[in-house]
């Protein structure tokens, strides 16, 4: 099993876990928090060559690596960029921290609030709920107008 790194959406620590190749590995309690941590992709696992290695499957790429120069291809690909770790963890402390919005008062209503939104989120992410098609101009000049 190769080591994936994992980054907390709460406290944003990151760290490494030996974990197998399967979709239900791709998300881990935090071990300073608890909270749900989401495996990233900051470098290769294990990239060595070697004859009877047949690659590396990468949950997060949906691909079975086998090389450096695959691996970068599928990146370049898809418009990702490989960032080592301590990077990764600088520009997640770096990143700006959105204002508790003035009208929650109290403790409870700004932890609600934020669970709220973060369940929110994740059911948007995780393909729970269905997002509502937005109308484009297409929409609305091929309808038949209003009365026809
Ligand atoms: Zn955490």
């Amino acid at each position: 099993m190769p080591n994936f790194d994992f980054i907390c959406h709460e406290c944003r620590v990151t760290f490494e876990e030996l974990v197998p190749f399967l979709p239900d590995s791709r998300s881990l309690p935090c071990p300073r928090c608890h909270q749900p941590a989401s495996m990233v992709w900051l470098r290769s696992p294990g990239m060595k060559p070697d004859p009877y290695w047949s690659g590396v499957y990468d949950p997060g790429l949906g691909a079975t690596i086998n090389s450096n120069a695959h691996k970068r291809a599928l990146l370049a690909e898809r418009g990702l960029m490989e960032m080592p770790a301590r990077e990764f963890t600088r520009r997640a402390e770096e990143a700006p921290v959105s204002p508790e919005p003035e009208f929650l008062k109290t403790e409870e209503e700004r932890r609600e609030f934020r669970e709220t939104a973060e369940k929110t989120w994740n059911d948007i992410k995780y393909g729970n709920v269905e997002v509502p098609k937005l109308k484009t101009v297409d929409d609305i000049v091929d309808a038949p107008p209003a009365g026809a």
